[in-house]
């Protein structure tokens, strides 16, 4: 019988593949000892002479499917493999001690990673800790006869399941093969799924038990709108929702229309409707999604898909690229926003409580001057390639956003007297994420020239409630009048000043909230590339006075997210 799953509809789209399970498997053992240490010998040589066969070809693949840099974490792998100092240490344990290949595979691997990870000052070593995990990883697979995942070999049409995706793993799915994923964990806002939704892969999220319930290669079918998927489904379920994919696809079609058009109400007010971007590349989806703007260029991309710091000359060609790709129209780049879910290899940060709450995003910034300042230095110099905006992420004080400002025209002044040509006309704003910067955005709009609303953090701190847990997900209420309020008082306070708001959390390309938004008075709405056009359709049939009326009731009239949402459907039918 088709087993259903119900997670968190997270990226939109239906897919139909076989399973391929991303999991990792059980690679314990027990250390044995042993009376024929040649045959020992034999069993680590064979062990790794079918690890080299598989490298070679995962690397071929990679470099195939995903280009010649991403494949080269597989030459350093195959560098590691071949080493005779590390390999000559693991024969000499089995013939020594006597012990089995499995454990003298890890004692000697456990010294190595031990010694490279005590390198706290040396990151490429740091580094070479985490390959040695890995490689270890796949030479005990072979001594264990277990399967290992390996993503960048899949060569048919898949649906990944996992346990959780992080942003590099969500990163290195390859589009031909992977038509949609399914996790136990995560949420709307988590990361991997706003990736999902960079990369048009329907995505349900937070099922709670997705790797216990579905086996590799069961048939699955997932709705990334509702949210639902199948194991294992009948003919008939399959044609229901190929049907429902078609639909899908015609409804899509009809919103493409609207590409060229404006952003207006049906009673003529304009918006902007922007895209949020985590790379260059994602400049082309943008402009094919009838993007006006990006309004959120997560620049902490850049630095998680690279090795080490990015230098400030290849930061300064993905901005450059970002804003000529927009042919003038804005791109605002925010400055770092590491920490939380965004972690860098080669940045470690100190162990917390809370990630969330610790130490991330505008507070590195501050104390890591050296790499705030060539960030800013590369965003400077890619200004005068076209409109260029910046914005801080977690702001939380007038005193931080005063701090971060001060040393973005330290930075200007530098390369203007170096003689460098920068654009006079770059705005400087912030992300309003935190409760606390909402409560005082009437300060706050003195100093920044324009707010973007993170609605993702801002509801997760306004609630308490994480944003990748799925057991809390009922607490992520976009509706909740108390989020209403705090956008209102954002909106106004800036409008006071003449400066504007936009929205880049997820809400702002949410159906429900858009009435609302518009209502409120939101000046630009960035969103997930895919979610544009269906926006400016919603957006045309809309009659602003009257969403003004319905906002205006909602924050002060309503107790409930269900009233909210039953006073949006009265004034939008
Ligand atoms: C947000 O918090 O709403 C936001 C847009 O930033 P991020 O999702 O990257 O935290
Ligand atoms: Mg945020």
């Amino acid at each position: 019988m088709t087993e259903m799953l119900k997670g968190i509809a997270a990226s939109d789209g239906i897919a139909a593949a076989k399973a391929y399970m991303l999991v990792q498997p059980d690679l314990s053992f027990s250390e044995t000892s042993i009376d024929d240490p040649e045959a020992e010998v034999k069993r680590l040589n064979d062990a790794l002479e079918a690890s080299k066969r598989e490298l070679e070809l995962i690397k071929q693949k990679a470099t195939e499917n995903l280009g010649a840099e991403e494949a080269q974490v597989f030459e350093a792998h195959l560098t590691i493999l071949a080493d005779p100092e590390l390999i000559g240490q693991i024969t000499d344990k089995i013939n020594n001690d006597k012990v089995n290949a499995e454990a003298a595979l890890k004692s000697v691997t456990d010294m190595f990673i031990g010694m490279f990870e005590a390198m706290t000052d040396n990151a490429y070593m740091q580094e070479r800790a985490g390959d040695i995990r890995d490689v270890t990883k796949r030479i005990m697979s072979h001594l264990l006869g277990v399967k290992l995942p390996n993503p960048a070999l899949i060569q048919d049409e898949v649906v990944i399941v996992a346990h959780d995706l992080t942003p590099s793993d969500t990163a290195q799915l390859d589009r031909r093969y992977v038509k949609g994923f399914i996790t136990d964990i995560g949420g709307r806002t988590s990361h991997s799924a706003i990736m999902s939704r960079t990369l048009e892969i329907p995505a349900v999220v937070g099922t709670g038990s997705a790797t216990t319930d579905i086996k590799e290669g069961d048939m699955v079918i997932i709705d990334g709108i509702s949210g639902d998927a199948l194991i294992n489904p009948t003919a008939e379920e399959l044609a229901d929702y190929k049907q429902k994919a078609e639909e899908f696809a015609a409804q899509k079609a009809e919103w493409a229309q609207l590409k060229n058009a404006k952003s207006v109400s049906a009673d003529g007010k304009e918006v902007l409707l922007g895209a949020n971007i985590g790379t260059p590349k994602d400049v082309q989806g943008a402009v094919d999604n009838g993007a006006e703007a990006v309004g959120l260029f997560r620049s902490e991309f850049l630095y998680m898909d690279s090795s080490e710091l990015p230098t400030e000359d290849e930061q300064f060609e993905a901005y450059k690229a970002a804003v000529s790709g927009m042919n003038g129209k804005q791109v605002v780049v925010r400055t770092m926003d590491i920490g939380g879910d965004k972690e860098l290899p080669y940045l470690p940060l100190p162990d917390e409580q809370n990630p969330f709450l610790g130490y991330r995003a505008i507070r590195i910034s501050l104390t890591r001057q050296d790499i705030f300042r060539t960030q800013l230095r590369a965003l400077l110099r890619a200004s005068k390639y076209g409109r260029l905006a910046i914005m801080f992420p977690m702001i939380a004080t007038v005193q931080e956003f005063k701090d971060a400002k001060a040393i973005f025209e330290e930075e200007k002044a530098k390369l203007v007297a170096e003689g460098v040509e920068v654009s006079d006309d770059i705005q400087v704003g912030m992300m309003m994420e935190i409760p606390a910067a909402a409560m005082i955005a009437d300060k706050l709009a003195k100093y920044a020239d324009f707010f973007s609303i993170g609605t993702n953090d801002l509801i997760q701190y306004s609630m308490a409630a994480d944003r990748g847990n799925e057991r809390v997900s009922y607490l992520y209420q976009p509706y909740n009048p108390s989020i209403l309020r705090l956008i209102k008082n954002i909106i106004e306070s800036s409008h006071k000043e003449g400066k504007w708001t936009g929205m880049c959390g997820e809400m702002a390309g949410d159906q429900i909230a858009v009435p609302l938004l518009l209502g409120l008075g939101l000046d630009e709405f960035s969103m997930s590339a895919t979610s544009i056009l269906k926006t400016r359709s919603l957006i045309k049939k809309l009659d602003s006075n009257k969403m003004k009326e319905l906002a205006e009731k909602a924050v002060t009239e309503c107790e409930t997210v269900d009233e909210v949402k039953a006073l949006v459907a009265e004034y939008t039918k």
